[in-house]
């Protein structure tokens, strides 16, 4: 029996799942993962900083604002070629999504994001999901982004709307809701979860997990990030959060939202294999990998390919394919062109092939 989907948890039934004995969360959690088509893959993404820093955004936990004095080098808009070669070499060692993060607070009608979008076509014209985090956009750059071929966009809740004011002062929950509403407006998937170790509590935990699964469809993506504390931020001496709370998260995260991805992102370098294995098991299906060791920023640490390829191996987990059983930007053209003209067949077995064909 395939659990059915659901969009109307409510706070009390989320708060019961979430503080269930641990084991039994896992238990659960664990069952309902077994229900995807292949519960041993896992996602491997790569995260590209193709504009860094002197963001004037003043997100408390981010390596990137303006605001705090965090040692992180400012970069301009990367050079096209450069993003291609670390997308390439990225697809090499298997990463099937490559994500380009701009630290921007939204993006612009110039030719900056020109460019981007420029980006978005030759990366995905080398066969891998291409993710875009770009900050906030309206409507018309959701759409110029899904013509590029963009296959998902993320743009973090991070936590409750009632705590989002005492992390971020300089943009509201609304607006971040906005941007996910006009990028739905598209066809292009929605990447977006949250942050842990900002200060909130459980019950703010249970409103963002509330907020992702009444979104109807369900995010195909939800991180969980646990805070990387950067020095120079306000959330640099934040307490640490528990392996126990993040496994919860990932856990309750699976059972509310079955079939979407529930990637394990920042903070995974400070865990111990044992402890990853534990989020794969409560249903985490995806990670960032990284051949500089770090995401975005160095301020927040990643594992590298060999170090991620080694415990992929350990666990008996495999590497998913990019395009696989999701919508797919490409697979729209391809089909059209292959004379199909059925929008329900994208969600789609003959993505991959097109996808490999390229
Ligand atoms: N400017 C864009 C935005 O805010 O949407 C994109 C870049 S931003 C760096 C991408 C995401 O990384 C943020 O939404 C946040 O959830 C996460 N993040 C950034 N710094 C982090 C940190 N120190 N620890 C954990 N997660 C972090
Ligand atoms: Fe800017 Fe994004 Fe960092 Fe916030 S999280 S400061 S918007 S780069």
């Amino acid at each position: 029996m395939t659990t059915a989907l659901r969009h109307d948890w409510t706070r009390e039934e989320i708060r019961a799942i979430h503080d269930m004995p641990l084991l039994d969360l896992v238990f659960r959690a664990a069952a309902v993962h077994r229900e995807q088509p292949d519960p041993s893959e896992v996602q491997v993404c790569k995260l590209i900083s193709i504009k860094t820093g002197a963001c004037p955004e003043d997100c408390s936990y981010c390596s990137q604002s303006s605001r705090y004095q965090t040692g992180i080098e400012r970069q301009e808009l990367m050079d096209k070629c450069a993003v291609i070669d670390i997308a390439k070499r990225a697809k090499e060692s298997g990463v099937s999504r490559v994500c380009m993060g701009a630290a921007w607070r939204s993006a612009k009608d110039n030719d900056q994001f020109d460019k981007v979008l420029e980006m978005v076509r030759e990366v995905t014209d080398m066969g891998v999901e291409v993710c875009c985090t770009l900050g906030m956009l309206n409507e018309s750059q959701a759409k110029r982004l899904e013509e590029a071929g963009l296959y998902a966009y993320n743009h973090n809740l991070d936590t409750s709307a009632s705590h989002y004011k005492s992390v971020i002062t300089t943009r509201t929950y609304e607006d971040r809701l906005n941007t996910l509403e006009n990028v739905r407006k598209t066809s292009v998937t929605l990447c977006t979860g949250g942050i842990l170790g900002l200060g909130e509590t459980i019950n703010d935990r249970v409103d963002l997990l509330h907020t992702l699964s009444h979104m109807e469809p369900h995010p195909e993506s939800v991180p969980v990030n646990i805070l990387s504390k950067v020095p120079g931020t306000p959330m640099a001496e934040a307490p640490d959060v528990p392996f126990t709370e993040a496994l919860r998260m990932i856990a309750t995260a699976r059972i509310l939202m079955p079939r979407s991805m529930v990637r394990l992102s920042a903070g995974r370098a400070k865990l111990s294999v044992s402890e990853q294995a534990f989020c794969f098991l409560a249903g985490a299906n995806s990670i960032f990998s990284s051949e500089t060791k770090s995401m975005l920023t160095s301020a927040v640490p990643s594992p590298d390919y060999d170090e991620d390829k080694a415990m992929l191996e350990l666990l008996g987990l495999s590497m998913r394919p990019p395009f696989k059983g999701d919508k797919h930007p490409l697979g729209c053209k391809g089909a059209k062109e292959g004379g199909c003209d059925d929008h329900e067949h994208h969600e789609h077995s003959h993505a991959p092939e097109i996808a490999c064909a390229k």
